[in-house]
């Protein structure tokens, strides 16, 4: 059963001027379409096709570096577009149970941010910066590598990721150049919090 690409929920522009239209097109239309693409080629013919991605990243251990990359790569970009939207910054609402927990357990917002910020600028290279629910059910911050997350068996930092950041380069690099620290700094701004407080819920199902 073969991937696909799901649309953008919201239009190329939709995130502007945090993130242009142009960078959005390139994003999801090319790297993200070549992630797909390149992980059914990888999985063709194989045990692997039988998996939902989830299965696959929990025996990535096993798996051969192509599915890593674009196994990762899929399942990562499926969750960055849906835990964006604009005016997202309003959304960050004490009812939610996600923001209690960033309160209580995180030190409150402005230290989730910082440390947040701070796992995004210190990964050098490639990669995410990521919010996720350990084994018993707390919230962490940790960063990962190229295309790999906490869902991941072979993961320093293991759980249900339900935040993520990508601090590839090309996420930000046409409207932001090298200055990935302010690309951070506007991403909280279009944080859909209705939707992490959901993948939160699951995570602690
Ligand atoms: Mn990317």
């Amino acid at each position: 059963m073969a991937f696909t690409l799901a649309p953008l929920p919201y239009a190329h522009n939709a995130l502007e001027p945090y993130i242009d239209a142009r960078t959005m097109e390139i994003h999801h239309g090319k790297h993200h379409q070549a992630y797909v693409t390149n992980l059914n080629n990888a999985i063709k013919d194989s045990d692997w096709d039988k998996m939902s991605i989830e299965q696959i990243l929990g025996s990535i251990s096993k798996a051969s570096p192509a599915i890593r990359n674009n196994g990762g790569g899929h399942y990562n970009h499926d969750l960055f577009w849906s835990i964006l939207c604009p005016h997202g910054a309003h959304e960050y609402d004490r009812s939610l149970p996600v923001v209690q927990a960033i309160e209580s357990e995180l030190g409150g917002y402005e230290k989730f941010k910082t440390d947040l910020t701070q796992a995004g600028v210190t990964r050098f290279g490639s990669g995410w910066a990521w919010l996720y629910v350990k084994a018993d059910g707390k919230l962490a911050i940790c960063s990962t590598p190229n295309q790999d997350n906490p869902l991941m068996d072979i993961a320093e930092n293991k759980g249900r990721p339900i935040l993520g950041i990508d601090v590839w380069e090309h996420a930000y690099y046409l409207h932001y150049q090298n200055r990935r620290p302010d690309y951070l700094n506007a991403i909280f701004l279009i944080f859909n919090w209705q939707r992490i407080n959901e993948l939160y819920l699951a995570a602690r199902k």
